[in-house]
């Protein structure tokens, strides 16, 4: 019910729109057995799937939709470093030790990330390179301390600009510092999310689309239940992100609280010239600015400007969306006003109340994995891979996160959002300070 926008918010995406998919998979039709059920055919899923299989279990996947129909195929496609939260819960509340090894692991994701693509021949337009923006001299100053903290305490190196200098990296009048990096970079999602469950197949992983998960009987044995099958299973793995809640309400309530879905938006423009590309932002790095509710875009393959940003806490879909982002991509590129806006879609993200990643275990067989809060495309990938070493012994890495403490969002489902507007309607006033 929380999400009813959400077809609304799919109907014109530039990604669906830029790809062929396969002809859709059969619901499941059957009782059937498996070593893992995984519920959810988005990144995280595909890559719990895709590491499972390459260990020699065997996984079915029930996806509600289609594959990559949720988060995963909408989003800006900015693969990055690190976490929503930045290092600060890590540091906080488990220590230096933990919080490097978690910094680790969010640079392995990117290796993940590119392995992948080579190993399974995956083509989605992947680019390196990562730019941080500020808008004001606080900003700037935000900015330029945090580039310092990555070096001192993670030995992650940045080039710092300010100035003229900026305009190596972007030509905008809206920016005065910048941070660049070569590490994170940008892809199309869908391409990418296609691959992984080719790939998944390749291994033998069955994947089962408009298959909604709506009962899972835990115990020794998982029983997951659609409406036309159930899948028996050794050990289970919920990556249904947002739509858990949604799609089956009963599967795992006690989760749903420490998660809130956030609407965030996009405008594909037409194609523009490349030689035009090529000035705004030359080395076509991914851009995002260090505000609180950020813009983030950058080009696609076909030149098109992808722009992001806009954020939705009454999860509907916010009036004139075409008009603002427009206006607001104007701001930054104004020699984009005027090019005509071809696509306007959106999703819903997974922001848990720190902002930090929020995976664990339900039950000794059980995992789940949520709470990517807008910074899943790389660390999806990691995910799915911690999951997979637990289910095969090795829990260490996956208890990392697991011991890190989430509150749940107060008030239960309908006081939720209107908390989260007040929240979020502070921190916008602070960026607009
Ligand atoms: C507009 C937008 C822009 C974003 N931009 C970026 C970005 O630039 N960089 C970045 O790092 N992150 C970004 N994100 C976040 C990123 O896309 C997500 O963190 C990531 O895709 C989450 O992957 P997932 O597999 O957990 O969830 P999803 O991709 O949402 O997949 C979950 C799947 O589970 C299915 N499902 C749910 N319930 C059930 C059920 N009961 N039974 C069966 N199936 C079920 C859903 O249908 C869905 O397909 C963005 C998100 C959005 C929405």
């Amino acid at each position: 019910m929380l999400l009813q926008s959400d077809t609304q918010l799919n109907q014109s995406s530039y990604y669906e729109a830029s790809v062929l998919r396969d002809k859709v998979a059969e619901p499941l039709a059957a009782d059937i057995s498996a070593d893992v059920v995984v519920v959810g055919a988005g990144f995280a899923g595909l890559s719990a799937a895709i590491e499972l299989a390459q260990r020699g279990y065997q996984v079915v996947v029930l996806e509600a939709e289609r594959i990559c129909s949720g988060a995963s195929g909408r989003n800006g496609g900015q693969a990055i470093i690190g976490y929503a939260s930045g290092q600060e819960p890590f540091e906080k509340q488990l220590g230096k030790d933990a919080a490097q090894s978690a910094w680790k692991m969010s640079l392995e994701a990117i290796d993940l990330l590119d392995e992948r693509i080579a190993n399974y021949q995956i083509d989605c337009d992947r680019v390196h390179g990562y730019l941080y923006v500020a808008e004001t001299a606080r900003k700037a100053r935000a900015l330029e301390a945090d580039v310092k903290d990555m070096e001192q305490s993670y030995g992650f190196g940045c080039d710092f600009v300010e100035g003229p200098q900026v305009s190596r990296y972007i030509q905008s009048p809206r920016y005065c510092a910048a941070a660049f990096e070569r590490k994170s970079g940008h892809l199309h999602p869908l391409k990418y999310g296609l691959g992984l469950a080719r790939a998944a197949r390749s291994l033998g992983v069955q994947i089962f689309e408009n298959s909604p998960v709506t009962a899972l009987q835990r115990g020794k044995r998982l029983r997951a239940a659609t409406a036309k099958g159930s899948v028996s299973a050794a050990w289970g793995i919920l990556a249904g992100n947002c739509m858990l809640a949604e799609h089956g309400p009963e599967v795992a309530p006690e989760i749903s609280s420490r998660i809130m879905p956030v609407g965030t938006y996009i405008i594909g423009t037409s194609p523009v010239d490349p030689a035009l590309c090529e000035r705004l932002i030359p080395g076509n790095a991914s851009v995002c600015d260090n505000n609180f509710i950020l813009d983030y875009f950058r080009f696609s393959a076909d030149h098109r400007m992808l722009f992001g940003g806009r954020v939705s806490y009454s999860t509907r879909t916010p009036h004139n969306l075409q008009e603002v982002m427009s206006k607001r991509m104007a701001m930054v590129f104004p020699e984009l006003r005027g090019v005509s806006v071809e696509y306007v879609w959106g999703g819903f993200v997974d922001i848990s109340m720190n902002r930090a990643p929020d995976f664990g275990r339900l039950d000794s067989n059980l995992f789940y994995l949520q709470g990517f809060s807008g910074h899943g495309v790389a660390l999806t990938g990691l995910a799915g891979r911690l999951v997979a070493e637990t289910v095969a012994g090795q829990a260490e890495r996956l208890d990392i996160f697991s011991r890190l403490q989430h509150r749940p969002f107060p008030g239960g489902p309908w006081l939720r959002t209107p908390s989260l507007v007040l929240g979020m309607a502070y921190h916008r006033l602070k960026d607009a300070l």
